[in-house]
């Protein structure tokens, strides 16, 4: 069987990946439009039929926005999240009503336990965030392991010890520290960002104990767009994997393009480019964002 795995958009203005297998597709946060997540499936030849869940990370707004038009579009679509993020997109009712039919129907899982969603096993596991409850996740499929791990100011043993052996990991590379530093933010969220979101240096020290033989395929995601850029991002992991003769290929996740598609089959993977999409190790420059949106502060 073969399993696919795509980023449709990885960043502080929305996250969506999906994996899917022949028939079964699930959803790792919806924080981009109903459009943008559709369509992604659809250039991938994946039946909107097959969507059998959204797994939601946590309840900032950049992981959870789209859910509304696309729940309107895929109907009862089972979506699964902890409690204290359940609560937070029930609290959303406010903006829009029909986040309380997503907050009530919402199925809760608690970390540390392994679910399934028909052919996928998931393991949640709490990450360290300025949310309630916000996870990670490590989705096995197929003796494939996918380990899912943004927004967090913190790699705990946990993580490493139930990550290990991933066949992929998507890790968030957040900020480079010194352009976070030199940025016009205010010192207060400058520290709250420090404390809930990975810098490209601690991502980086992460792989030398995360990624081992298994590894084959790593996405750096979760890119602040006014404190770090693919070159930062470039420069830090390129060292790391020269200097380990690494056999892993590596792609850096945009903000508005949705990456490659990485293929496996049985322990064999392919990647195929998004024609328009220049982000495996990549060396171009980010378009940074003028001025900090208001919805920055929430993520
Ligand atoms: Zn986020
Ligand atoms: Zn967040």
């Amino acid at each position: 069987m073969t399993i696919r795995f795509r980023v449709i958009g990885s960043g502080s203005n929305g996250n969506a990946a999906y994996i899917s297998s022949s028939d079964e597709t699930l959803i790792i946060d919806a924080g981009l439009s109903r459009k943008r997540i559709v369509n992604a499936l659809l250039e991938d030849q994946i039946s909107l039929d097959s969507v059998i869940g959204v797994l939601v990370s946590h309840s900032h707004t950049d992981h959870c926005r789209g859910l509304p038009v696309l729940c309107d579009t895929i109907r009862d679509i089972p979506i699964f999240s902890s409690e204290g993020t359940k609560e937070g997109l029930y609290f959303y009712k406010k903006y829009d009503p029909r986040w309380k039919d997503i907050g009530r129907s919402c199925q809760t899982f608690s970390f540390g336990n392994p679910f399934s969603v028909r052919s996928f096993n998931i393991l949640p596991l709490r990450t360290v965030h300025d949310t309630k409850d916000p996870s990670a996740f490590q989705i096995s499929i197929n003796d494939i392991k996918i380990s899912i791990i943004t927004d967090t100011g913190k790699i705990t043993k946990e993580h490493l010890s139930s990550m290990n052996e991933s066949s992929l990991i998507l890790i968030e590379m957040n900020h480079d520290i010194e352009a976070l530093k030199s940025s016009k933010r205010p010192i207060w969220l400058k520290k709250r960002i420090q404390a809930s979101h990975l810098a490209n240096s601690e991502s980086s020290d992460v792989f030398k104990t995360l990624i081992d033989g298994s590894t084959k395929a790593v996405f750096l995601g979760h890119l602040s767009g006014e404190c770090n850029s693919p070159n930062l991002v470039g420069s830090e992991i390129r060292r790391w994997h020269s200097e380990n003769q690494s056999s892993w290929d590596w792609y850096i996740c945009k903000r508005d393009i949705s990456g490659a598609v990485v293929r496996f089959d049985g322990q064999n993977v392919k990647t195929e480019m998004n024609p328009i999409d220049l982000t495996k190790k990549s060396s171009s420059n980010v378009s940074s964002d003028k001025k900090i949106k208001l919805d920055e502060f929430f993520k």
